[in-house]
């Protein structure tokens, strides 16, 4: 790795959203001067309307052995949470075929251990992000629980739990009437729990984002908004950042626009397989009742979270372009399984939001340097987002100031495709 040339650096960071507003604290606390651009408001991409999970535990990508299978079986029924446009399928097939591949126990496994590092310490990694920004009050301490319709529901899932038990991450399990004990917004569908302690959420990721955003003007960061069109590269290396509001120069720059980083890495001839996973949540607004700690719930493979602005249902998958409009199917099938695992919860307005998940065939990140050309990658985090993005702006940060991290970032190479 080479080291910085000059310190301290002036940076553009591309993206506002929790990877891009990490990187750009990270990187203005190390004493680079730092602009930060967005075409809209920080936190308003995927970043706004997630589930808000410190998810530590989540190092199981979807690619498991047996997808194929699965996969075939929810395309089928159409009451699964997968959905597929499929007059988009040639374009994604491609995608579709190497994620697929990956579906074996040597894939899956070396997935894992790449994420391990990126998430395991999230919580702790978003304390240190949010300290002394104003974003602290929105990190809440939470144990994390799976919902199964059966205790052999959860037996088989047992693959899952293997690898996430090998990363030393065992489960308490709460069977029959004590489910609903544990968490009384729980209807008799769910009779099995498998809780995780000492995770955490964050009670409004959008206001978060925002917050630290906040934080990062408050300590001299710049926040410019504009629609970033290409790059400029001179003698190999970043020299300028051209956007709908005039050109930045720069000696560094920093790629975290999610989804959208795959048509700037084309303005670098790189093709990266990137994909809109897209997901979807309802927002239940001043809800009857709570869940106590969010839960992961495996029929219908969607998160519930307790937030500030109400209960939040969100999940499904969605392999579609990310600016079509919303479908409606997604959303009704969160309304229905919200609808069975709570049967006695009222409330009032229900918000509806998509976002898209910017998913890699691996499932793992962009992360590095891209070649040598002073442009650095911080995308392509799938379904984990929030939980490694305080980790992935530590690690761009270190990078650029010639401090890399103690460890093997190899497995988010950003030019690892070619
Ligand atoms: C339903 C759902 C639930 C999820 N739940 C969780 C969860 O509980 N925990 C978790 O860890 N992750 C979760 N995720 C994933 C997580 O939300 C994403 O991985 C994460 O938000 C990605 O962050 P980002 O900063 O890379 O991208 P984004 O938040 O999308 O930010 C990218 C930013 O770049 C800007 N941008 C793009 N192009 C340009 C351009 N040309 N010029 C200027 N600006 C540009 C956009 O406006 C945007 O603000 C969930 C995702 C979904 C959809």
């Amino acid at each position: 790795m080479r080291q910085s040339q000059a310190m301290p650096e002036t940076v553009v960071v591309i993206g506002a959203g929790i990877c891009g507003v990490s990187t750009a604290i990270w990187l203005q606390r190390a004493g680079h001067r730092v602009t930060l651009i967005d075409r809209a408001a920080p936190g308003a991409g995927a970043s706004y309307g997630n589930a808000g999970l410190m998810a530590q535990w989540a190092l199981v990508p979807v690619s498991t052995p047996g997808l194929i299978r699965t996969g075939l079986k929810y395309l089928a029924d159409p009451g699964s949470p997968l959905f597929l446009q499929w007059r988009r399928l040639p374009e994604m097939l491609p995608w579709l075929a190497q994620f697929s591949l990956r579906a074996n126990d040597r894939d899956t496994r070396h997935t894992a251990q790449a994420l391990l590092p990126l998430v395991g310490d999230s919580v702790d990694q978003h304390r240190a992000l949010a300290a002394g920004t104003g974003a602290e009050k929105w990190l809440q301490d939470s144990d994390v629980s799976f919902a199964y319709p059966t205790r052999a529901a959860f037996d088989a899932d047992h693959y899952s739990w293997a690898l996430r038990e090998e990363a030393g991450l065992r489960p308490e399990i709460v069977e029959g009437a004590k489910v609903q004990e544990a968490e009384p917004i729980l209807g008799d569908a769910i009779r099995c729990l498998a809780v995780l302690r000492g995770h955490g959420h964050i009670a409004d990721p959008g206001a978060y984002v925002t917050a630290l955003a906040r934080g990062f003007e408050g300590i001299g960061g710049h926040i410019v908004r504009a629609d970033v069109k290409d790059v400029q590269i001179e003698n190999g290396q970043i020299a300028a950042v051209d956007t709908d509001a005039g050109r930045f120069a720069c000696g560094r720059a920093v790629l975290a626009a999610g989804i959208h980083s795959r048509p700037l890495m084309r303005k670098l001839g790189l093709k990266v397989p990137l994909i809109a996973e897209r997901g979807y949540h309802l927002m239940f607004r001043n809800p009857s009742q709570m869940p106590r700690n969010p839960m992961m719930m495996t029929t219908g493979k969607f998160a519930v979270t307790p937030m500030q602005g109400g209960l939040r249902c969100a999940g499904t998958v969605e392999f579609s372009h990310p600016d079509a409009p919303p479908s409606p199917k997604p959303l009704r099938l969160l309304r229905r399984h919200a609808a069975r695992a709570f049967p006695g919860l009222r409330h009032d307005a229900v918000e509806e939001w998509v976002g898209s998940r910017p998913s890699t065939p691996d499932s793992l990140p962009f992360i590095g340097e891209i070649g040598a050309t002073g442009i650095f990658a911080a995308f392509g985090h799938q379904h984990v987002g929030l939980t490694a993005g305080p980790k992935t702006g530590r690690w761009v940060a270190g990078l650029i100031s010639g401090q890399p991290p103690n460890t093997d970032l190899s497995p988010y190479d950003p030019c690892r495709y070619g």
